[in-house]
């Protein structure tokens, strides 16, 4: 359960929540994102109208970093004659609604990352432009393990922050862009005490919905995979392995690209692109020369696992894995489950 803060918490009908949600559709605000039904899953999508909106989701197929860090961009247009580069930015204003706590943790680390030495524009100016609208879970993924992560609530990376009280939206707000959405484009009254208690109640509740977890502290992460760099686990497992990388392209603290040149076929100019790559892709750590720095399957398959538990957070201070149960429910031989490996590794430890 969080600490009692300051805080600002409205609260709206469901109605009014859909009239809301409209407005902001047909204000000249930007692009308005927001979860949809496809299928029996659920995905990130283009809103056209409040009641396209689904916010019972377990999961969506990809994160929210997609509209951030897109799967192929163009970054620049070259042309040879006039020796010419123009710097390509899409910054469309977003507003996302519907993003899980864990999804919203993903994207903080994202922006502590790609600060980071050489800052990546394209992504910041994106975020810098968004306004993201976050909603407290109802339903649990079968593969998540977000309540073991400590990302299954947060207090923080949201403008604006849903809970689902049956009748009403409970709204917390969490900046100063979220507050003045809310004041311009809905008449939500302050939330009543009992209103503000049920989110609590319904923060705390949601812990026991998952079916997954990690049995064992993930601050022991880190050690636990530097003294198992050579267990056997990570050859038996990459026998399996599909090299798809899938694993790697639905997570959403996974944040690789590979950059190429595309000339025009008249090949007077052309652009500079970026696409996703992943460390389980066979090409993904080969160079120029021809060198595979990580041409084993066993090598690519610990190494994603090192860069969640022990790489990112020697660097950055945290673990890379928010527990939202992606890459298990990808991975079509079952062998992606970061609460399988660890706690294997863990008990093999004991
Ligand atoms: S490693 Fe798997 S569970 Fe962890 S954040 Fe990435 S996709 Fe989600
Ligand atoms: S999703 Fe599974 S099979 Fe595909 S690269 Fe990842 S671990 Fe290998």
């Amino acid at each position: 359960m969080k600490s009692p803060k300051q805080t600002r918490f409205y609260e709206l009908g469901k109605g009014d929540f859909l009239n809301f949600v409209d407005a902001l559709i047909k204000k000249d605000l930007g692009r308005v994102i927001g979860v949809k039904a496809r299928g029996n899953k659920f995905i990130f999508d283009g809103l056209d109208s409040a009641e396209e909106l689904r916010l019972d989701q377990d999961v969506t197929v990809l994160p929210p970093k997609k509209y951030f860090l897109p799967a192929t961009e163009s970054m620049l247009r070259y042309r040879l004659k006039e020796f010419s580069v123009q710097e390509v930015f899409d910054a469309t204003p977003l507003i996302i609604i519907g993003i899980h706590p864990y999804d919203l943790v993903a994207l903080e680390q994202m922006d502590v990352v790609l600060k980071e030495t050489n800052p990546d524009y394209h992504y910041l100016r994106r975020r810098e432009q968004s306004i993201l609208i976050g909603v407290n879970m109802q339903k649990v993924s079968s593969y998540a393990f977000a309540g073991s992560m400590g990302t299954a609530t947060t207090d923080h990376g949201f403008d604006l922050m849903l809970t689902d009280l049956g009748d009403r939206y409970a709204i917390e707000v969490g900046s100063e862009k979220g507050q003045r959405l809310l004041e311009n484009y809905a008449n939500a009254p302050s939330a009543s005490p009992e209103t503000i208690a049920k989110v609590r109640s319904a923060e705390t509740e949601i812990l026991s919905k998952f079916e997954r977890r990690i049995n064992f502290s993930p601050k022991e992460l880190p050690e636990l995979l530097e003294k198992n760099y050579n267990n056997e686990l990570w050859s038996e497992k990459a026998k399996k392995c599909l090299k798809c990388g899938s694993c790697n392209l639905v997570c959403p603290t996974c944040y690789c690209f590979d950059v190429q040149d595309v000339p025009d076929l008249n090949l007077k100019g052309g652009e500079r692109v970026r696409k996703w790559d992943g460390c389980l892709l066979e090409d993904f750590a080969k160079v120029a020369t021809g060198e595979n720095f990580r041409s084993d399957m066993a090598g690519r398959y610990r190494h994603r696992f090192m860069r969640k538990g022990k790489y990112i957070h020697d660097k950055f201070g945290f673990i890379a894995c928010v527990g939202c149960g992606r890459c298990s429910s990808a991975c079509l031989p079952d062998i992606a489950d970061p609460t399988d490996v660890f706690n294997s590794l863990k008990e093999a430890a004991a």
